[in-house]
């Protein structure tokens, strides 16, 4: 019977005929009284999960959402559908929210979304502690966590209100954010009793991941886009100065590409917007301001001039590819200066005033932990696609076979030499340099950053000339890695030397071996698949 409600209700007032992954569960859950934190990324369809058990309970859900414009939507789009629901935020007036509030009292609406600092109102209290709720939805429920990025201090008094009101309803949440951290802040702070956990729909099948580091960035893009000459795509870059650099380089190179980010007059930036969405410009180099609320459903590559600050930040712009199902790609250039550009980024960052010290430093902690996994999914050699499921909590197999790690060959090679030759520069230089000068010194590169620093004097000069600028930067990484050398936590990251070093130099010392991609098979293996 539930069975036959749920999936008419689908059909008759979502227009869809079958349940996306995950769904059916979280609102079978819900139904039978349980509490529910689900994580779902952005547009695997959350709301649904949530809306259907309001229409099939009896009495009012209450929907506690952070964005007015969303809760807007939402309800619009359920008044189209026939749903009687309402918000009450700060965009309504006095006598508006007083109308509301009375109607909602008379049970007239099964969703009422509101806005969390209402939620402890007088008027909203009454009406909450008469009417008959069915459930409490926690919409975009990370805001309770300081750990997540958008704290909002008002999420942590729902609980408050929730153990004002004369009987518990159900309570469920929902986010895209998975973090452990996270997920516990969530459950501790609502008080879930015995929950369903789940994170589901996260693994996009139709996209291709890869990552390439190495080469001129701005040349391989430039590749790209004459090889994809008839899509649709976005790039995105860390800074408004590499959007504009990169928007001249291709303009320059006679391609037709709009460009976006905050620095722009507004109507400079909706023209660019709408150029992209109703296909006049067919790629936009844009800082992540763009793509807020932008539905565009045949984007068929994110490229990422520059490495993002999070995982988070990542998938959800490299999500914005494919929406439509058919295959799309999203390749991620990287180089090791992009740590560098975080790490300034992360510094510069403001926090909230009403932080304190610790709290500061801890949130600073967290940017950079998420930084460092952010790293990790530039450098693995392993499944990219399996890293990104297991990064968001979701169970993954061990190998795609269609990602760009997957679809490559992995080579090994003895570097014990290159090694030794790392900790005798660092040594010798006093400690006092980054991997890109320690790399450049043994490369023998001839720049005036290393002359400035006669570095070109240095007997480690030159000495790794034949290794290649890649293979370098694999081996400094591969030896921070397994704590052969440290990297100092500050913007500069310095190389110092570590109780370890010394054994890569003794006689008969075990052999250093790294593994590395060999990129053109990628290339390759792609064209086949
Ligand atoms: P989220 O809140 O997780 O970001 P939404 O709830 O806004 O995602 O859903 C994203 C889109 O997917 C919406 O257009 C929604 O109508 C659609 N959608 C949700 N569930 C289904 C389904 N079972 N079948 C088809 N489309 C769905
Ligand atoms: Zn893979």
């Amino acid at each position: 019977m539930e069975e036959e409600q749920k999936k008419q209700i689908l059909k008759t007032y979502f227009g869809y005929d079958t349940f996306r992954p995950g769904q059916e569960e979280i609102i079978d859950q819900i139904l039978s009284g349980r509490d529910v934190l689900a994580v779902m990324p952005t547009g695997a369809g959350k709301s649904l999960c949530y809306q259907i058990p309001a229409l099939l309970m009896p009495g009012t859900a209450v929907i506690v959402s952070p964005l007015i414009s969303l809760m807007m939507d939402q309800v619009k789009a359920l008044n189209e559908a026939g749903v009687h629901a309402a918000y009450i935020n700060s965009s309504l007036t006095e006598s508006q929210t007083a109308r509301a509030l009375e109607l909602a009292k008379a049970g007239r609406y099964k969703l009422i979304y509101v806005a969390p600092e209402r939620l402890e109102t007088p008027r909203f209290l009454d009406f909450a502690c008469h009417a008959h709720l069915s459930m409490i939805t926690v919409d975009e429920a990370h805001c309770i966590s300081q750990w997540g990025q958008d704290f909002r201090p008002s999420y942590v008094r729902i609980s408050s209100f929730i153990r004002q009101l004369p009987v518990r309803p159900v309570v469920s949440a929902f986010t895209a954010t998975a973090t452990e951290k996270v997920r516990e802040d969530i459950l501790s702070s609502l008080g879930l009793v015995r929950p369903y956990e789940t994170v589901t729909g996260f693994d996009r099948p139709n996209l291709y991941f890869e990552v390439q580091k190495g080469g001129s960035k701005k040349e391989r893009i430039r590749r790209y886009l004459a090889e994809h000459s008839s899509q649709s795509g976005i790039v995105y870059c860390a800074t408004r100065k590499g959007v504009d650099e990169l928007y001249l380089y291709l303009e320059n190179a006679g391609f037709s590409v709009s460009r976006y980010h905050a620095g722009m007059s507004p109507e400079a930036r909706k023209a660019s917007q709408e150029d992209f969405i109703y296909d006049r410009g067919r790629v936009i180099i844009a800082t992540n301001a763009f793509g807020m609320g932008i539905d565009k459903s045949n984007v068929r590559f994110v490229l990422h001039y520059n490495m993002p600050q999070s995982m988070e930040h990542y998938y959800q712009e490299a999500g914005r590819a494919g929406r439509d199902g058919e295959p799309a790609e999203c390749i991620l250039f990287y180089s090791p200066q992009d740590t560098m550009i975080g790490r300034l980024l992360l510094e510069s960052k403001e926090v909230e005033q009403d932080y304190t010290e610790e709290e500061r430093r801890m949130i600073r902690e967290q940017d950079m932990e998420r930084l460092r996994k952010m790293e990790g999914y530039c450098t693995t050699t392993g499944c990219l696609r399996s890293y990104i499921l297991r990064y968001f909590g979701e169970q993954a197999e061990d190998g795609c076979g269609s990602c760009g790690n997957c679809l490559a060959e992995i080579e090994q090679m003895d570097v014990s030499e290159a090694a030794a030759d790392v900790v005798r520069c660092v040594r010798d230089c006093g400690q006092r340099f980054g991997q890109s000068m320690i790399a450049g010194t043994l490369l023998g590169e001839n720049t005036g950053r290393i002359r400035d620093r006669s570095m070109d004097k240095s007997p480690s000069y030159g000495k790794q000339s034949k290794l290649g600028k890649a293979r370098m930067q694999d081996v400094i990484r591969a030896m921070v890695e397994r704590g052969y050398l440290r990297q100092t936590k500050d913007k500069y990251m310095l190389l110092k030397l570590t109780e370890r070093s010394e054994e890569l130099l003794e006689e008969g010392a075990e052999s250093f071996i790294i593994s590395y991609k060999k990129e053109e098979k990628a290339e390759e293996g792609k064209g086949k698949s």
